[in-house]
């Protein structure tokens, strides 16, 4: 996730940085209204309300206007007439000062968990034969959701939580493409600061216990297909297992 944080103490701007960037999330920052409204793409926009050069609610309307980029102000305590204001300019949400750093995540993750509920998060619906009970069989894959165990060719990979969980999403989508969005979504779900980095070195860390598998003749080194751009899929072989 990239996050155009708009503060103009540098402190605060220095602290909130390292926060969200210990969360996974890239931030830009803007000192100004004018830099905030410089044409930034990112997934969500903190503004703090308290500008040198322009009216918070200003830059609020001007960045309605072009974009429907989720915003969270940040107002000063005290200015409680000018948060229903506020709302009206079309932001999505906002914090008081002094806010905790629980505060700011979980509001954060809770207006981009609204704003992404569009078609394209929609998981892809199962397609994959299930022998028992929730079990998948995809290819040399064989996935028990209950006792999260997944064997290739009868041999047991020790896979991580996170690790078990995105081959999962990928075998319910039965070798059809599913986004980062999706997986991060999926698999991260309100604890939505994986970010995409998080879930690439995840891939990679699934991908080589995959070809470990494979070490002794098994297929199972190609079996996550990469859609440059786009996300992950399972090679599923043409003859369901
Ligand atoms: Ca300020």
């Amino acid at each position: 996730m990239h996050i155009l944080l708009v503060e103009d103490d540098d402190r605060v701007a220095a602290a909130l940085t390292d926060l969200l960037r210990r969360h996974g999330v890239v931030v830009s920052r803007a000192a100004t209204g004018q830099e905030a409204l410089a044409g930034h793409d990112v997934d969500l926009v903190l503004l703090d309300l308290g500008l040198p050069d322009m009216d918070g609610a200003a830059v609020c309307r001007a960045l309605r206007r072009s974009s429907a980029v989720p915003i969270i102000a940040v107002t000063a305590r005290g200015e409680e007439r000018d948060r229903v204001l506020l709302l009206r300019t079309g932001v999505d949400d906002y914090v008081v000062k002094p806010y905790s750093s629980a505060e700011l995540l979980a509001r954060i993750e809770a207006v981009v968990r609204r704003t992404r509920r569009g078609p394209a998060a929609t998981p892809p619906r199962p397609a994959v034969s299930a022998p028992g009970r929730g079990r998948l069989r995809v290819g040399p894959l064989d996935i028990d959701p209950d006792s999260r165990r997944v064997t290739v060719h009868r041999t047991e990979l020790q896979l991580s939580r996170k690790e078990f969980d995105i081959l999962l999403v990928l075998a319910r989508a039965g070798g059809a493409v599913c986004t980062r969005e999706t997986l991060l979504d999926q698999v991260w779900g309100a604890t939505l600061f994986g970010s995409t980095r998080t879930l690439d070195v995840h891939i990679a860390t699934l991908r080589a216990k995959l070809a470990e598998s494979a070490a002794d003749g098994a297929d199972g080194a190609d079996l996550i297909e990469t859609v440059r751009g786009v996300g992950h899929r399972l090679r599923v072989p043409t003859h369901r297992a």
